[in-house]
């Protein structure tokens, strides 16, 4: 099997596979393929102990076909420029997959946040904040970070209040970033949304009767094993919803090894014997490995690696037993890898769709920033006196009393979540049914489909600009 290449090299090589099934001009895909522009930084940090680091940092924005630019920030210490773009590319894509109107972007900076104090992981990322909103590489109508690998509410909070103090207009300043905790101008649903998601596709993706017949399984999640590999923000909540659903966790990886069980175990279990003991290893009744890439050989139906890219290459691939890999990370299969498994008949549900939970609530979050007010604030009670109508109409005309709980159930009208989740799930499964649509019109695997999918909406947005003929 031939070398791995880069991260970006492997995006590139996706895309054209793909473009090679549209009909687009040369300089039209182009245009779509490159990344626009890239801010790379360096700036001194003062640690606690007084000494002076220099801290390296990228934002990359890869398509302003349409704007604002969105993509999260990553702090880790392996993230590169390559990187940075390559996630960024994924982003243009994934929107387009899933309708959101943006263009792609990420930011990355240089750190493992496990080396540095709260105030100092505070002092960088304001000066990050700092420095892109210098350099107009941030605002609500311009590019809107979000978390990602490493980063959470609490760093986005910190970007939007350095962002608010610099700011000429802050009438929608809100909206300069999204993943915010609820009370600074954040959506509920949001932390869940990519791991949620990632249950939707996967869930989608098992109820296709044929499609799990060619795998030799049967339709739906319920019964179904299943590996996570990462239990950060996206692993450990579509382990939950997953869990929810029906499936049994069979096995965990972390940073610091991986379990194994094979008639599984309860993720709850898992998370409170790493709060007692500091570490997954040691579960009680299961196997603990020293190396978190050996849960991905284990056996089970769906493998979830949801922690970094480059985790399935053509090293281990061969061993992989999983009959679904629902990709939670972003890249965690490698381009021959994934030619390898595809040739083997291993679905893959790409990250470009799987993941695009967390862009698709960031869109809500950005919208309800935009407009002020919290989503089902104006309906609700509305919506619940018509119901409660409705019902009193049908008990009136029937002679039957509607039970108080079918009435309460009935009649709540939506609250935000409920709107923000629904919104999730619709997309997902339009999304999906697209995706394997183009996947069996044009006979491709579901990754090459969505990426068809994602340069045939992005061509016609510059198609209806004018600027490609
Ligand atoms: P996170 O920091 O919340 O979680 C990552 C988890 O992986 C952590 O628990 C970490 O300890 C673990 N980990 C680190 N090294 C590991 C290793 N070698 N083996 C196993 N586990 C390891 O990050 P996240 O936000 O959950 O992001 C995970 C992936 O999902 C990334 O690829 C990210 O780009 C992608 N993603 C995240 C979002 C989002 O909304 N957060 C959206 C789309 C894609």
């Amino acid at each position: 099997m031939s070398q791995e290449v880069s991260f970006l090299e492997q995006v590139d090589r996706m895309f054209e596979k793909a473009a090679g099934y549209t009909n687009h001009s040369a300089g039209l895909l182009r245009q779509i393929q490159m990344c626009n522009s890239t801010y790379a930084m360096e700036f001194p940090l003062q640690r606690d102990d007084g000494t002076i680091e220099t801290i390296r940092a990228w934002r990359a924005e890869h398509s302003q076909h349409k704007l604002p630019t969105k993509g999260g920030i990553r702090y880790a210490s392996n993230v590169n420029e390559d990187e940075v773009k390559a996630l960024a590319t994924l982003m243009t894509y994934k929107c387009a997959i899933v309708d959101v109107p943006f263009g792609g972007a990420k930011g990355g900076i240089k750190i493992s946040t496990r080396a540095y104090s709260d105030t100092e992981l505070q002092r960088l990322t304001r000066r990050y904040a700092y420095e892109l909103t210098r350099k107009n590489f941030i605002g609500p109508g311009i590019d809107v970070p979000a978390p990602d690998y490493g980063t959470g509410g609490r760093e986005m909070a910190w970007i939007l209040d350095t962002y608010n103090s610099l700011t000429r207009e802050p009438l929608d300043a809100l909206a300069c970033v999204t993943g915010k905790p609820v009370g600074q101008g954040g959506i509920r649903g949001r932390t869940e949304a990519t791991g949620r998601g990632c249950y939707f596709g996967i869930r989608e993706a098992c109820s296709y009767a044929d499609d799990m017949e060619k795998l030799g399984l049967t339709p739906g999640l319920q019964g179904k094993t299943f590996i996570v590999q990462g239990l950060g923000n996206v692993g450990y909540h579509a382990a939950m919803y997953m869990e929810e659903g029906g499936a049994i966790l069979v096995g965990v990886g972390e940073y610091e090894g991986a379990i194994y069980k094979a008639d599984g175990f309860k993720l709850a279990d898992v998370i409170d014997h790493r709060a007692k003991t500091g570490s997954i290893l040691g579960f009680p009744g299961a196997e603990s490995f020293e190396s978190s890439k050996v849960v991905l050989e284990q056996d089970c139906d769906i493998l979830v690696p949801a922690a970094l890219e480059g985790q399935i290459t053509t090293e281990n691939a061969p061993r992989v037993k999983a009959k679904i890999i629902g990709e939670g990370a972003n890249g965690p299969t490698t381009a021959d890898a994934d030619a390898y498994l595809a040739e083997r008949g291993v679905m893959i549900i790409p990250d470009v769709y799987l993941n695009a939970g967390g862009v698709t609530v960031s869109y809500f979050e950005w919208l309800r920033n935009l407009s002020h007010v919290r989503f089902g604030r104006m309906n609700r009670r509305f919506e619940s006196t018509t119901v409660t109508n409705i019902l009193e109409a049908v008990e009136n005309l029937s002679g039957k009393r509607i039970s108080e709980d079918d009435r309460e159930r009935l009649a709540q009208g939506a609250t935000e979540v409920d709107l923000v989740n629904s919104g999730l799930e619709e997309t997902m499964i339009h999304a999906y049914a697209e995706t394997r649509a183009i996947a069996h019109d044009r006979g491709t695997d579901l990754r090459t489909a969505a990426f068809i999918n994602a340069i045939d909406k992005i061509a016609k947005s510059y198609t209806e600009m004018g600027i490609w003929p």
